[in-house]
């Protein structure tokens, strides 16, 4: 599904990253962990075709295609999911407009028929109960006045509608409580599937306990300095970044 190899990233002519390789199987888990700062959003806006984020060596192979030769609306109908740590605010339009706008674009992309209004209300309406995504959520302006929870909860309600076959969440659990992140684990583990992967990155190893990840890295200073199971997790846990991050 996701192939990087040896990716070195520039921001504002600074080394970011530093020669990151990560496989990604189809139907993987896979977690990024690492103390602030060392590059775990940096890594997600490369992936989302950000400006400003100068890839100076390395490949990144999605599907088996080069990701830097497609534009951005490619690679969202090619099934490319980004979940960033900011969620952006739109006033003026409704979440429920942003979605539906969000999954005609990608069907209209893929040359598929776009959804008329109540088929889409149908839809949304089925994904958006199990995520306690209220009808006059849907009628805010997306993320606009949003909690932490609320925001993170619309954002798995775009996820479970537009089914992509590779989603990057990342810090999908900052800022919320144990109940909204029980929401948002049970909404994510709802949307695992043998074709579809994941990249869950996270600071915290508690998301971890909800999400349980096949393959869990440690990313410190722009380097991949250790790769295991979901056990590593537990032992980041126990341990904390410091004896890794020195290794
Ligand atoms: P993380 O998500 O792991 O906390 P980031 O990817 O946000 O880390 O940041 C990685 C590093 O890149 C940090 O040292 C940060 O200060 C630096 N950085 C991020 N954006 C910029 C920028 N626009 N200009 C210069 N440095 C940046
Ligand atoms: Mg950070
Ligand atoms: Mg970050």
């Amino acid at each position: 599904m996701l192939e990087i190899k040896d990716l070195h990233v520039n921001v504002d002519g600074k080394e970011i990253l530093k020669g990151i390789t990560l496989s990604v199987g189809t139907g993987e888990v896979h977690a990024i962990m690492g103390p602030n700062g060392s590059g775990k959003s940096t890594l997600s806006y490369v992936l989302s075709g950000r400006e400003g984020y100068e890839i100076t060596k390395g490949e990144i192979l999605y599907k088996g295609k080069d990701l830097r030769a497609m534009e951005i609306e490619e690679r969202a109908a090619a099934g490319l999911f980004l979940a960033f740590q900011y969620p952006i605010e739109i006033p003026g339009v409704t979440t429920m407009t942003f979605l539906k706008t969000a999954l005609n674009a990608q069907r209209k992309a893929r040359g598929e028929e776009e959804l008329d209004a109540v088929k889409f209300l149908r839809l949304v309406r089925e994904k958006a109960g199990p995520l306690n995504v209220s009808e006059d959520m849907l009628k805010r302006p997306l993320n606009v006045g949003f909690s932490g929870g609320e925001k993170k909860r619309a954002e798995i309600l775009q996820m479970a509608l537009l089914e992509p076959s590779l989603a990057v969440l990342d810090e999908t659990d900052s800022g919320l409580d144990i109940d909204a992140l029980k929401v948002v684990s049970d909404g994510v583990n709802a949307l695992r599937s043998p074709d579809r992967s994941m990249i869950v990155i996270t600071h915290y190893q508690r998301l971890l306990n909800h999400i349980v990840p096949d393959k869990v890295h440690v990313l410190s200073a722009g380097r991949i300095v250790r790769t295991g199971g979901k056990e590593l997790a537990h032992e980041l846990e126990e341990t904390g970044y410091a004896d890794i991050v020195e290794a």
